[in-house]
């Protein structure tokens, strides 16, 4: 009997893993897995989400209005150049089911966001990885790995799990490096930490013309991982095409109403913002004092190398005896390293006082 098969490339995708939240026998967890923001949800969230489920027997606005005007009126942005999504995850599938396909290829940086690398072997692109530089994106080379069957190009900025940025004139220079016909996806689901000066979330380059898209999410600074909400920032053209090929009601009416509450809680961003430069500063030069290699970053979140594989599972283990959870990065072909969600300042002591104690434990070893 022959057996039903997909397309081959289906076949060569490795599953996603998500951030691990469970301790066999730990009575508490500090889950620092997922870079899901410091403070948990905003509490607006919870009461709109909650008074949106005595209507859930109504289908959702396909549209999105409501919430496509409160991302307008938060970020400075035209609504009708807004598309929402079950996560940026959605929207980074459909834009690569649309423009890409079989026969074509997506180029991304050797340690960019794995989805672009699993939703592109769903299409059946060829994925191709190009090395980065001190692990940041390489611009040069990523402009000349674009072959004539190049259709996408993937940079996450800042990027997860390395939380490299790139300046806005390397995106730029990435841009004008690309031919006009190629879609460059700026994916910025960090956007809001970033306080680096030079940073531009992608908003001038898609104004700038018609072949660059922006994503951004609410499962990180706006605590909503749950709920499932992202969005995408794009000229006319490309909101067509993603209006044509999402499903009619893709985003639930709660997670509308939550992200409407998210969005509109005072002072969420700015406190989540201040905490996080203050308690990744701190985090990070409590690493160093360790004595490891701790990569800049302009996310909510740390990449730590620990020198080899087996260390960094080790730490890994020893963290995970005291219940908290970081996350390995095999995955993201950086396997002596951990990435580190900044949490509270309580959860950034645990770490400090865990690696320490792993550090101490191990040394001469
Ligand atoms: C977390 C993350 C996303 C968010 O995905 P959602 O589907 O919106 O939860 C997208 N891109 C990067 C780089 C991320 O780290």
């Amino acid at each position: 009997m022959a057996n039903p098969l997909p397309r081959p490339s289906i076949l060569s995708i490795e599953p996603y893993v998500g951030g691990e939240s469970k301790v066999e026998g730990a009575n508490r967890v500090v889950k620092l897995s997922s870079n899901e923001g410091a403070f948990g949800v905003p509490p607006g969230a919870v009461t709109a989400m909650q008074r949106a489920a005595a209507e859930m027997h109504r289908y959702p606005d396909g549209g999105a209005a409501a919430l496509r005007i409160a991302i307008g009126r938060k970020f400075g942005l035209d609504p009708a150049r807004i598309v929402c999504g079950n996560g940026s995850d959605e929207i980074i599938q459909h834009l690569i089911l649309a423009y890409g396909g079989e026969g074509t290829e997506l180029v991304m940086s050797a340690h960019g966001f794995v989805m672009y690398d699993i939703s592109g072997r769903y299409a059946g692109c060829r994925v191709i990885k190009v090395p980065e530089k001190n692990l940041m994106a390489d611009v040069d080379a990523m402009i000349a790995a674009c072959g004539p069957r190049t259709k996408l190009v993937f940079l996450a900025n800042p990027n997860n799990p390395t939380g490299s940025m790139l300046p806005r004139g390397e995106v730029t220079r990435l841009r004008a490096g690309l031919r006009d016909d190629i879609l460059l996806v700026l994916d910025s689901a960090y956007a809001e930490y970033v306080r680096h000066p030079d940073y531009d979330a992608g908003v001038e380059l898609v104004d700038a013309g018609t072949n660059t898209v922006m994503t951004r999410t609410f499962s990180k600074v706006f605590g909503l991982g749950g709920v499932r909400l992202g969005w995408a920032y794009a000229g006319p053209e490309v909101i067509d095409v993603l209006n044509r090929v999402r499903g009619p009601f893709n985003v639930n009416a709660q997670a509308m109403a939550a992200g409407i509450g998210a969005l509109e809680e005072e002072g969420w961003v700015e406190k989540s913002v201040v905490h996080n430069a203050l308690w990744r500063g701190k985090l990070g030069d409590g690493l160093r004092e360790l004595g490891l290699l701790v990569y800049p970053s302009e996310g909510n979140f740390l990449l730590v190398d620990f020198g080899d594989a087996a260390r960094a599972k080790a730490a890994d283990a020893a963290l995970r005896g005291r219940g908290v959870i970081v996350r390995m990065v095999g995955a993201y072909s950086l396997p002596n390293c951990l990435r580190i969600t900044v949490g509270t300042a309580e959860e950034c002591m645990l770490v400090l006082e865990a690696v320490k104690a792993f550090v101490g434990g191990s040394a001469g070893a």
